[in-house]
């Protein structure tokens, strides 16, 4: 039998990431990026076979179009179109309309914009993708994969602000939480690797990435985690500035500054880059310290200790706890970020296995802690592999 191929596309609002998924394998055969979309320099870059290719987007029309009718050519030049079984689509915000992945129908379509106003940044940007791939790729079917619908399972205590109720009733502001299939993903993973049933499985899971997220999983599913109504909430990240008081968004405006430029600087400007004043990227972070830069070492035990803080808040979530597990690409590659936050846990009874630390490094996945005591755990995460799975199980 020829192999499944699922094509996933993850639209963003300047950027269109792709890849070619085989279903069996879990391998991404083809995989590449669409960039700068708007801006002169818009181009697309992708690996294949182990060989990168680049070239410029001149269409001087929608680039997402143009992104997605060049995808078509690249897919049909290489061979892939005929094992291509379905187009799946990343979409950040399902509200409370979507509890779990759809085949996208007009229906779909008109209610993914219906939760529009929720993530007015991330939704249009993933209909452009939708429509794009419709258009290109009408007699596949195509599925919807939303970031919020793992979280569904959240109870009200957890996803309920300390605000007036009538603004959850008439605004539907709540706690949404996002990453939820990279959640899902290393959570069903790490209940492989520890030989048990997912639905007896209680897991804390913790994304480290350019976006940062922790999230209890009690019995398979999500019953807290970190970010909120948007993805500004929570841990601090590489730019975003996570849990702020927001008496200082008072302030700043009191100070004459613009409802955009508060937004700005807590999005774009904060994090790890604000707080060093140097890099959004951890590497640099890490880099930087060992040299002796102040505001890098800052940055560093502010990101470690929330994230402890995190961590350690959410035993109120569970009865037992299976296993600590990191992900996104800090979580899988940082050992002084994995050592430190392990370090902050002792009270807890974790203890790094400093040699299962440094293995677990690069795409190796793996118990870091000592035996006999709680274990934390290093797990890849695989979004690509989630959206290509559930693509194939819904056609
Ligand atoms: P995104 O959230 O955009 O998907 P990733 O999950 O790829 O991002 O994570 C990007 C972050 O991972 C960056 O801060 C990068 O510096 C960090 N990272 C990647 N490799 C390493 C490494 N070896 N050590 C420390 N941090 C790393």
């Amino acid at each position: 039998m020829a192999n499944k191929f699922v094509l996933v596309i993850n639209s963003g609002s300047s950027s269109l990431k792709f890849a070619v998924i085989d279903t069996i394998s879990g391998e991404a055969v083809l995989s590449g990026l669409g960039e700068c979309f708007g801006l002169e320099d818009s181009r697309m870059s992708w690996k294949y076979q182990g060989e990168k290719k680049e070239v410029a987007i001149t269409d001087e029309g929608n680039h997402h179009q143009a992104a997605i009718s060049m995808l078509v050519d690249l897919v049909n030049e290489l061979g892939l179109t005929e094992n291509i079984v379905s187009v799946g689509h990343r979409v950040v915000h399902g509200g409370e309309t979507f509890t779990k992945s759809v085949l996208i129908t007009e229906q779909t379509i008109k209610d993914i914009e219906a939760v529009q106003d929720l993530a007015p940044l991330h939704n249009p940007a993933n209909l452009l993708g939708i429509r794009a791939a419709l258009e290109a790729f009408p007699s596949l079917p195509q599925v919807a994969v939303f970031d919020t619908a793992f979280h569904q399972t959240m109870p009200a205590k957890a996803f309920t602000g300390g605000i007036a109720h009538e603004l959850y009733e008439k605004y539907a502001i709540r706690r949404y939480g996002f990453h939820g299939t990279s959640h899902f993903y290393v959570s069903r993973e790490a209940a492989k690797m520890l030989d048990k049933p997912i639905d007896k499985a209680s897991f804390i899971s913790v994304h480290l990435g350019n976006g940062a997220s922790v999230c209890v999983i009690k019995d398979g599913q999500s019953v807290d985690t970190s970010m909120g109504f948007t993805p500004l909430a929570g841990l601090m990240m590489g730019t975003r500035s996570g849990d702020l008081d927001p008496g200082v968004i008072e302030f700043l405006l009191k100070k004459g500054w613009t409802q955009d430029e508060v937004f700005d600087t807590l999005n774009k400007k904060s994090g790890f880059l604000g707080v060093s004043g140097l890099t959004s990227d951890a590497r640099g972070i890490l880099d930087a310290m060992e040299e002796g830069h102040e505001g890098a070492t800052l940055a560093f035990e502010v990101f470690t200790y929330r994230v402890a803080k995190f961590i350690s808040s959410y035993m109120v979530c569970l009865d037992s706890l299976d296993g600590i597990i990191f992900t996104g690409g800090i979580g899988e590659n940082s050992l002084p970020i994995r050592s430190k936050i392990l370090g902050y846990l002792k009270l807890l009874g974790y203890k790094e296995d400093k040699a299962a630390n440094e293995a677990a490094r690069f795409g190796a996945s793996g118990i870091i802690t000592e035996d006999g005591g709680p274990i934390a755990m290093v797990i890849p995460t695989n979004e690509e592999l989630v959206i290509a799975q559930d693509a194939v199980s819904l056609i």
